[in-house]
């Protein structure tokens, strides 16, 4: 496909969905056939293709930062790519109401060619892991999801997925040198 977008496509081994960013590009199964009918087509297989390069991590420790300034709420940011630049930043998200078990917030307003890369948010004192509030909110997004838990622990936990249209997969284990990152800050 050449265009941002998604499709299904037909396949002799099942129906998949193929999505395209400016960041990425994915191929996931999302099933297989109940009976041995012959489709028409060929064979396709799972494809995972990053373009954007590897995240400073930086802006780790940057919303470790805001973690810890927003303790023992939650609070949330968005790392935004640019598809022009090929620049990444943080940036904040305007919170309507956040508590130590909850964030409401509204979701940053992006230029043309910004891209939501990472939706990071805090969990205050709880651990990292992603609630059936967090299920029900990355289900329509194509981004990575990332939680920070233990916000003041000397090693907040972490977690991270990649969301797809509600198809979910856990990045395990989380970048050791994003731990390092919020760890230095922890010690300095
Ligand atoms: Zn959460």
């Amino acid at each position: 496909m050449e265009r941002q977008g998604e499709r299904l496509l037909v396949a002799q081994n099942g129906v998949y969905l193929e999505i395209v960013r400016p960041w990425v590009r994915l191929v996931r199964k999302l099933g297989g056939y109940d009976h041995k009918t012959s489709i028409p087509y060929g064979d396709m297989a799972e494809e995972t293709a990053l373009h954007c390069g590897r995240l400073p991590v930086e802006l780790i420790r940057q919303f470790a930062d805001m973690a810890m300034a927003a303790y023992p709420k939650e609070t949330g940011a968005w790392i935004v790519w640019n598809a022009a630049t090929h620049l990444f930043r943080l940036v904040p998200v305007t919170i309507r109401e956040h508590s130590e078990s909850h964030l409401r917030y509204d979701r940053p307003c992006l230029s043309t060619d910004d891209v939501l890369l990472v939706d990071c948010h805090s969990h205050g004192p709880s651990p990292a892991y992603f609630s059936p509030t967090d299920d029900e909110d990355d289900r329509y997004d194509v981004k990575f999801a990332f939680v920070l838990g233990n916000c003041v622990s000397p090693v907040p936990s972490m977690a991270l997925r990649l969301c797809a249209k509600g198809i979910f997969e856990p990045v395990e284990p989380v970048p050791s040198d994003w731990y390092r990152a919020v760890r230095r800050k922890e010690l300095s």
